[in-house]
């Protein structure tokens, strides 16, 4: 008899039931966040540049509720499914648990390359999404935001096409918007941004000294922002690597340099990034990345980066997961038994859900803050809560990640009890 494959849900779901031998939860509760409340697939029909049809899958899934409406990303990716937008949009629900922000969970996708569409194929696409799943979405339902390969364009069209819709100009029913259109000030490098408060505020805990050195996987927004934001703090960046080749150079690599290389040429293999990153930086196949000598690794692409086979490679100390879901359970055993500490994705990252929250309240305002106030309000926000961990981590002995899904799981557990239990209604 053949094992039944396990789902990368099922991988995900291990770290509540750890999370829950830490705390004294009904069942109920567990029940409800076992499974996802609603997936909707539809298949996208677009007209393409030549006049022909062509279809894509795409999906819309609210995980869980209980804490207000759900809340995160859609991504454009050819390798999305079903499985991997039930699995984000889980960890959407306790990232926002973790940040006590008032939502519950989602996540979308389309199963599509966006590199090979015209900029007017796109724009139909994203159209033709925000149409098949506009009974899902809505301000006070579910809100969806960027993720992999999208970005304040494509959510201008999207909050366009709801707005059409509805007959109502309605900002809110989407975050990451462009300015122009109601999105938010520092909305754009929130996630990095949110990554480095984290690692200001805990450096003298984690022993993070001045100067450390810093491996970036993925030169996308979040590997970008984290990257000019590191190296302006004085952290030197010794290697950065995108899925194209990894620029090495233990000195410390030009990161204005390399962001306007990246951004005219496309790619770290150009010849024109390696000369822009500096004479000492060497080229070297993607993969290395993993293994540089450095004290703080940096994710920020997409899942299952380290795994089983490659985690003894890594050489950090640190990891911050800017990306979601980068190390897979059994690689985080690992490096967590060679005492490497991770700060998770569902607090590290949780800096761009955090100001898609502020851009939304903005919205419903109508009244739109400072930049400042955005950064103010979101360094403490990193601060409460990356604290409020650390020590939960270290006064129960366990991993940065599993204080930070009891954290949440504590929350999320507050808000299912509330709405009634078997021992409520047994009482
Ligand atoms: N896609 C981002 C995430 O995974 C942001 C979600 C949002 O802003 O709603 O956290």
């Amino acid at each position: 008899m053949s094992a039944t494959p396990v789902s990368m849900l099922d991988h995900a779901l291990t770290r509540l039931d750890e999370a829950a031998r830490h705390l004294q939860i009904d069942g109920d509760v567990l029940e409800k966040l076992r499974f996802p409340r609603e997936t909707m697939q539809v298949r996208l029909m677009i007209r393409m540049d030549d006049g022909s049809r062509k279809s894509f899958m795409a999906w819309r899934c609210r995980y869980d509720d209980t804490r207000g409406p759900t809340k995160g990303g859609i991504r454009f990716h050819p390798d999305a499914t079903a499985d991997e937008v039930e699995t984000l949009a889980f960890w959407m629900t306790f990232k926002c648990a973790v940040m006590n922000l008032p939502y519950g969970g989602g996540k979308g996708a389309i199963r599509v390359d966006p590199h090979a569409l015209s900029k007017a194929e796109l724009e139909r696409l994203s159209r033709a999404y925000m149409q098949a799943f506009s009974r899902v979405v809505g301000p006070d339902r579910d809100i969806p935001a960027p993720d992999v390969y999208t970005n304040a364009m494509i959510m201008g069209w999207m909050a366009d096409e709801y707005s059409s819709i509805v007959g109502a100009t309605t900002p809110a029913v989407i975050t990451g918007k462009p300015i122009a259109l109601g999105g938010s000030l520092g909305r754009e490098d929130a996630t990095a941004r949110g990554g480095y408060y984290l690692v200001r505020r805990l450096a003298t805990e984690l022993g993070v000294k001045p100067g450390a050195r810093v491996a970036i996987q993925g030169f996308g927004n979040a590997g970008q922002h984290i990257a000019r934001l590191m190296a302006g703090d004085g952290y030197r960046i010794v290697a950065i690597s995108d899925s194209h080749g990894c620029l090495h150079a233990p000195d410390g690599l030009d990161v204005t340099a390399l962001i306007g290389a990246k951004a005219q040429h496309g790619s770290l293999a150009a010849p024109e990034a390696a000369a822009a990153a500096g004479s000492q930086a060497r080229l070297l196949p993607a993969e290395a990345l993993i293994g540089i000598d450095c004290d703080i690794l940096v994710p920020a692409a997409m899942e299952d980066l380290i795994h089983r086979d490659n985690a003894g490679e890594v050489k950090a100390k640190l990891v911050l997961e800017l990306a979601n879901g980068p190390i897979t359970p059994e690689a985080d055993a690992m490096l967590e038994k060679r005492g490497v500490v991770v700060l998770p994705d569902i607090l590290a990252n949780a800096g761009g859900v955090t100001v898609s929250y502020f851009e939304w309240v903005q919205n419903r305002q109508g009244y739109y803050w400072t930049v400042e106030e955005v950064h103010a309000r979101l360094k403490a926000s990193m601060e409460t809560e990356g604290l409020a961990i650390w020590q939960r981590a270290r006064d129960s002995r366990i991993s940065m990640r599993s204080a930070a899904y009891v954290h949440a799981l504590a929350r999320l557990a507050q808000a299912i009890e509330a709405h009634g239990t078997q021992k409520f209604f047994t009482a």
